[in-house]
C-alpha cells in the first residue's frame, strides 16, 4: 500500500517542503515537538529504516546532515537530535529535532501547534540555510 509519504512526495499531499533530490526528500512534520522538527525520508518507499540497501543508506543520512546543518543555522538550539522511530508511518524516515534539553525530543510531549504561515516561515529559513 502507498505510504502517506509517497503522496507527499508525489505533492498529492501537501507539506512544507525543505528540499528534495532524486533519492531523498525533507519536509516539516506535521505535529512538532519543536519548530524545525523535520522529516527526512528515501523517495523509495521501505518500512524499515535497517532495509534499506547500503548507498541509499548512507546518501539518506548525507542528505539528513546537511539538512540539520541548516537546521542548527536558523533555529536557536544546543543540537539537531536525530531518532528514528517509524512506528506510525510505515515508511522509513529519520527525525531532525532541533534540542536544548533532553525532554525537548520526547515524543510523548504535547505537539506543537503551528499556524500556516508559521511553518512557511521556518521551511523558508531552513531553506534558505541549506548549502
Ligand atoms: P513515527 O512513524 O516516527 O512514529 O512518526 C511519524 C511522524 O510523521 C509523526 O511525528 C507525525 O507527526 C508525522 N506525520 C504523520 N503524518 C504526516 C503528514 O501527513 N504530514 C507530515 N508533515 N507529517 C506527518
Amino acid at each position: 500500500m502507498t505510504s502517506i509519504f509517497v503522496k507527499i512526495i508525489n505533492n498529492e499531499i501537501p507539506s512544507y517542503k525543505i528540499a528534495e533530490d532524486d533519492n531523498y526528500f525533507a519536509f516539516l512534520d506535521i505535529n512538532p515537538l519543536a519548530e524545525g522538527h523535520t522529516l527526512v525520508i528515501p523517495k523509495k518507499e521501505t518500512d524499515n529504516i535497517f532495509d534499506i540497501e547500503d548507498e541509499n543508506y548512507k546518501g539518506l543520512f548525507l542528505f539528513a546532515k546537511k539538512i540539520a546543518k541548516a537546521i542548527e543555522k536558523v533555529i536557536p538550539c544546543k543540537k539537531v537530535g536525530i531518532v528514528v522511530i517509524g512506528l506510525e508511518v510505515p515508511h522509513a524516515h529519520i527525525h531532525l529535532v532541533p534540542i536544548n534539553t533532553i525532554y525537548d525530543i520526547d515524543f510523548k510531549k504535547t505537539k506543537l501547534k503551528l499556524s500556516e504561515i508559521q511553518f512557511l516561515e521556518i521551511a523558508n529559513k531552513i531553506k534558505q540555510a541549506i548549502q
